[in-house]
């Protein structure tokens, strides 16, 4: 259901929660903040019109509680649900309960979050749009042992093959010869068939050192699509993202049009409707789709700075009917932005470090934006994901970002915890970084040879 938003429910916690508040403060509507019991000291809780619990700390009895988020929603006479990202922000049975319970979803129909959260369908959209994927099968593979081998030989050696259902960086596994092909196929669909409830396998070639880059989209229910550029994320840990900075370095601009546009055509080809990200692996000058993530992400911030749009405000104007307000050539590219994670983390062990933040400055100066719920006091619970912050800054080179970014770590203080900002002081004083294009592979690479 669409129609005017007056109070919107936050599915969510942490920083997002924060930012959506934000968003809504700025339209006029209403919030309701949805917290669990050990989220009741946060600020969005305080800073909301209401706040209802919806359960004790577990996730699993509080944000991915769906007959709590919805009973919490209607009991305030809420008409908006957002999701955030993580908990239910991709799960397709959510977004129909909630607009069957007669709300608005701040995100797309159920029907596309579906396809996408499906590997294999979400592929076969994008071969259908013209949007450049990695080499592999058609389908599913496993039954006819044959086929998968003259296929793997057709495409080269190594190979991967990964789960359907498959999400988070497991469910995946790489063959490089032959022989073990069938054992590769054999474990990651038990696997699969363990972790995700579908054994669906299927085939792609393993690109080796990728970056990776990602499309930002808008659509509304009009059949308007715009993309809003790229963003680079390849410094990542353990398939997280540590750093995402936009637009992508050593991208021609003909080439973010180019690939742009597709993603931007096949929105409106697939009805999606909302805000999205299109997911590419980039090797040797050539794209390579890997997935759609259906909602807002957590790096949406740098593709702001760079755009001049709201993303999140944009997100529940089109929920809620209204046209988008820009056309392709009303987004136009400025300047540099980088984000930096900051987790409660011990940088060199990466072991999580939740407790009470005696002190928190937050810094500031030209080019500097924080994202975080923290405050003096505020106790980091041991529940769930360990960002506290996200530092972004953005400055008229990709040269003068990194130098604001240097200056804001140098600034920022937070103590009480242990956060990785040496860590992302060292990404940012790294002569490598300060050049670009690195793989998703260096951060590992540097951390295993540095022993940080
Ligand atoms: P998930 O949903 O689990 O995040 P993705 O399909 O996005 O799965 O893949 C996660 C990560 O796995 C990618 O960011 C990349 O590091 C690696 N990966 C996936 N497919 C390939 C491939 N064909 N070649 C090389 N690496 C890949």
């Amino acid at each position: 259901m669409t129609g005017s938003i007056e109070k919107l429910a936050i599915a969510n916690r942490g920083e997002i929660a924060l930012r959506i508040l934000r968003a809504c403060q700025e339209l006029n509507i209403r919030t309701v903040a949805l917290y669990s019991e050990a989220d009741r000291e946060a600020m969005y809780v305080r800073l909301a019109d209401e706040a209802v619990c919806i359960g004790p700390a577990a996730a699993s009895e509080s944000y991915l509680n769906i007959p709590s988020v919805i009973a919490a929603a209607e009991v305030t006479n809420a008409n908006a649900i957002h999701p955030g990202y993580g908990f239910l922000s991709e799960n397709a049975d959510f977004a129909e309960r909630v607009v069957e319970s007669g709300f608005t979803f701040i995100g797309p129909p159920a029907s596309a979050i579906r396809t996408m959260g499906d590997k294999i369908m979400a592929k076969q959209a994008m071969v259908e749009n013209n949007v450049p994927c990695v080499p592999g099968s058609t389908g599913a593979v496993g039954a006819d042992i044959d086929a998968v081998s003259e296929l793997a030989a057709e495409i080269g050696y190594p190979v991967i093959i990964k789960a359907a259902g498959g999400g988070g960086g497991r469910g995946m596994r790489v063959a490089h010869t032959e022989a073990s092909l069938r054992d590769a196929i054999a474990l990651t669909q038990s696997e699969a068939e363990a972790a995700f409830g579908n054994a669906t396998v299927y085939l792609e070639k393993f690109l080796e050192r990728p970056r990776h880059v990602e499309f930002q989209v808008l659509a509304d229910t009009h059949g308007n699509a715009i993309h809003l550029g790229d963003r680079d994320c390849s410094m990542q840990r353990r398939h997280q993202k540590v750093v995402e900075e936009a637009p992508a370095p050593g991208i021609s601009d003909e080439s973010r049009e180019r690939v742009g546009k597709l993603c931007a055509d096949a929105c409106k080809r697939i009805g999606y409707v909302g805000a999205g990200t299109f997911e590419f692996l980039y090797q040797d000058g050539e794209f390579y789709f890997i997935e759609m993530n259906t909602r807002i992400q957590v790096e949406h911030p740098v593709t702001e700075l760079i755009t001049g749009i709201d993303l999140v405000k944009e997100q529940i104007k089109v929920a809620s009917g209204q046209p988008l307000e820009y056309t392709q050539d009303d987004v136009v590219l400025q300047g540099h932005a980088i984000e930096c994670r900051i987790n409660a983390e011990d940088s060199k062990t990466f072991m999580p470090s939740p407790g009470k933040v005696t002190q928190f400055h937050a810094p500031g100066g030209p080019g500097i934006r924080v994202d975080s719920h923290l405050f003096d006091g505020y106790t980091v619970p041991p529940h769930y994901d360990s960002m506290i912050a996200k530092l972004i800054s953005s400055g008229s080179t990709r040269d003068e970002a990194i130098r604001r970014m240097r200056r804001a770590l140098g600034e920022i203080f937070i103590d009480g915890i242990k956060t990785n900002i040496p860590l992302q002081l060292q990404i940012m004083n790294d002569p490598s970084f300060g050049e670009g294009e690195l793989s998703i592979h260096y951060l590992e690479s540097k951390i295993s040879q540095t022993g940080s």
